[in-house]
């Protein structure tokens, strides 16, 4: 049993709730998750789970039914992000680690760095220690290989991982590695689990090809009872009757373990299959089960390999592997994470230059939990500092008065057409210009207090998007009422704060999932009514997509860009004009951009206001990679327009 103490529990309270479990018969354990204080009861003792949350400073008691307890879901209830250096591990990211099975030379692993780097790997992977079957295949560089990797690392910017053999490496190797490494085959080897636990570095623990979940789950309880909190699973294949790949990739632990455990879970599929071309479908089946990254082993030259080069895949393969993850990614509520957040932000589009990002704020129209602030947290991380406002326009206003640094709205949704009011903004504001891109998956739920029921729903809520997007399920309730709300997080909350009985049970909102984990802060003391999600997936076609932009103030020719965006030349550009009224006005400017190669990936026209039977269009256009061709060809295309609006230039979600 683990009891979750207040952040401001005194010393005494402590005392007391210590002395209540021992009179009580339970051996006592002073723990920590984080900065948050537990203490765990073990033994035979027997205590009254309800008296024992009412003693002043606890906050909560997690009585396990499991005989692990801090790695417990039970213990902590939202995922665990563990840091590596900048980079991150779980949450809404996918985050892949690769290199070499083993470091072979210097130039190997600095190339191999390059390669995987160039794909979007944002840590390398790479062994120096070599836990071989045979004692006479090749065992590694030891420290060499080490220092090798670690200079590879820092050439690229990638935080390394690299597998501890022994305790009294351990010691050796703390410094020179970021993250350390438990092999498969020493899974259960608990004197280096506690030794490796002890020393304050993040841990990448493998399943052991025979051990089961639950003793995986008891070998990173070890880890996190000797004192570290950033333990990242890792699913790498387990011992079958089945011969043909080297291992069987147990893909249902995935979802189990993320059911039991707080912990993230990344997969190994190099090992799990052990044949190269097997290695990318296997990669995407985990992406698919719900892993938060991979660990891929990929060579310069695999044929050459000294070990595992059968399964080791060429860089042209693992490319093609990201890309693929790229595309997959947003299906599961996810994005890839192709840059670690580093400090520096370069310049965008039209100028160059850098400009440093603070603890500046991000702002996003509606309640928390709004699809915005998903598209934010994609962007920016779980860290950012938000700041809601309760319109589109008033984080136009924040991006401009400087209150927030960056803005998140929506611009297009993939069955319900663009958001006008957003491309009307963007024009009235000039000096705010489109930055990036997020594509979100959008799964619309239908949410009520936990007292209604589907006969007793009269009144439905929500944004018009959410309407639109939701048709063909509303027409099967045509006796509903629709009542419109700013925005689909704040129809939610006004169930949750619904203090009239009847009103409760008649009303229901459509809006995510995650718009139901209203924080209790905001329910009604008296009432303290839950919500409920009645029915999930009710938009028209599972294939919904909202395309989020992410708005930055101009400086002059210079813009902020965001950190995850920092490196990346933009590709894609968003334009807005209007053509005379004369034949072939509009082919004109289609010709340019033909002319000049570049690609059209939205035309859309719609009227202007005040001015019946004239248009409006709006184009969003590749931006090709030499130099000059797309100044020059926006160049020809204001001289063609009559009116003019370059948005931004952003790169490209998938
Ligand atoms: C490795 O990742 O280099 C390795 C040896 O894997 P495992 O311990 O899973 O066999
Ligand atoms: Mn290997």
């Amino acid at each position: 049993m683990i009891i979750v103490l207040a952040k401001d529990i005194s010393p005494h309270d402590t005392e007391m709730v210590r002395l209540y479990l021992k009179g009580r018969g339970f051996t006592v354990r002073d723990q920590a998750f984080g900065d948050t204080a537990l203490l765990g009861a073990s033994g035979k003792g027997q205590a009254d789970i309800h008296e024992l949350s009412l003693l002043p400073g606890v906050e909560r008691v997690a009585a396990t039914s499991k005989p692990y307890e801090l790695v417990s879901r039970e213990t902590k209830i939202e995922d665990s992000i563990v840091s590596v250096g900048p980079v991150k591990i779980g949450g809404a990211r996918i985050t892949v680690i690769a290199g070499p099975c083993a470091v072979e030379s210097r130039e190997q692993i600095v190339e191999t760095a390059a390669r995987v780097r160039e794909s979007g790997a944002v840590m390398l992977r790479g062994g120096a220690y070599k836990p071989r079957t045979s004692p006479y295949a090749f065992q590694g560089l030891g420290m060499a290989g080490l220092e090798y990797m670690k200079a590879a690392g820092e050439m690229y910017g990638m935080p390394i991982v690299t597998e501890v053999v022994s305790t009294e490496l351990a010691d050796r190797m703390k410094d020179l590695t970021d993250m350390f490494q438990i092999g498969a085959r020493n899974m259960q080897n608990f004197e280096l689990l506690k030794k490796v636990g002890s020393l304050g570095k993040p841990v990448l623990l493998k399943r052991g090809p025979s051990a089961t979940i639950e003793e995986w789950l008891l070998s990173a309880e070890y880890l996190l009872a000797a004192g570290t909190s950033d333990v990242v699973l890792c699913e790498r294949g387990i011992r079958t009757f089945e011969t043909y790949t080297r291992n069987t990739l147990d893909i249902s632990a995935i979802p189990v373990v993320k059911a039991l455990s707080h912990l993230p879970v990344i997969v190994d599929p190099s090992h799990a299959v052990g044949i190269r071309d097997k290695v990318a479908p296997a990669a995407l089946a985990a992406i698919a089960a719900g892993a938060d990254g991979l660990t891929v082993e990929v060579h310069p030259n695999p044929d050459a390999a000294l070990s595992d080069g059968p399964q080791s895949l060429y860089p042209a393969q693992f490319e093609s592997l990201m890309r693929d993850i790229e595309a997959l990614s947003p299906v599961v509520g996810k994005e890839l994470l192709r840059t670690p957040n580093v400090d520096v932000i370069a310049s965008a589009g039209t100028g160059g230059g850098s400009v440093e990002l603070g603890t500046e704020r991000i702002a996003f129209s509606g309640e928390s939990g709004a699809f915005a602030e998903q598209a934010l947290i994609r962007a920016f991380g779980e860290e950012a500092m938000r700041l809601q406002t309760d319109s589109f326009k008033a984080v136009f206003d924040a991006v401009l008065d400087g209150s927030a640094a960056f803005g998140v709205i929506p611009l297009e949704n993939s069955l319900a057409g663009s958001i006008h009011e957003n491309y009307d903004l963007l024009i009235r504001y000039p000096d705010i210009a489109i930055v990036g891109e997020i594509k979100l998956r959008i799964v619309h739920s239908l949410i009520t207090s936990e007292k209604a029921s589907w006969d007793s729903i009269k009144v439905v809520r929500s944004h018009p998007q959410g309407f639109a997007q939701c048709r063909d399920f509303l027409a099967e309730h045509p006796g509903w009422r629709l009542e419109t709300w700013n925005n689909t997080a704040s129809a939610v909350l006004s169930i949750a704060e619904e203090t009239d009985e009847d009103t409760l049970l008649s009303v229901a909102a459509i809006a995510s999932e995650s718009a139901a984990k209203v924080p209790a802060a905001k329910m009604p003391a008296a009432k303290g009514q839950g919500l409920k999600v009645l029915k999930s997936g009710i938009e028209t076609d599972p294939r919904n997509y909202t395309r989020f932009v992410i708005l930055s103030r101009k400086h002059g020719d210079w813009v902020q860009v965001p950190p995850s965006m920092g490196k990346q030349t933009p590709d894609k550009a968003s334009l807005v004009f209007s053509v005379k009224d004369e034949p072939g006005s509009l082919y004109r400017c289609l010709k340019i951009l033909s002319e000049e190669g570049i690609n059209l990936s939205k035309l859309e026209s719609r009227p202007i206001l005040g001015q019946p039977w004239n248009y409006m269009f709006y184009v969003d256009v590749s931006i090709p990679k030499s130099g000059d061709v797309f100044e020059n060809a926006l160049a020809k295309l204001k001289a063609q327009t009559e009116k003019f609006y370059s948005l931004g230039c952003y790169r490209a979600s998938l």
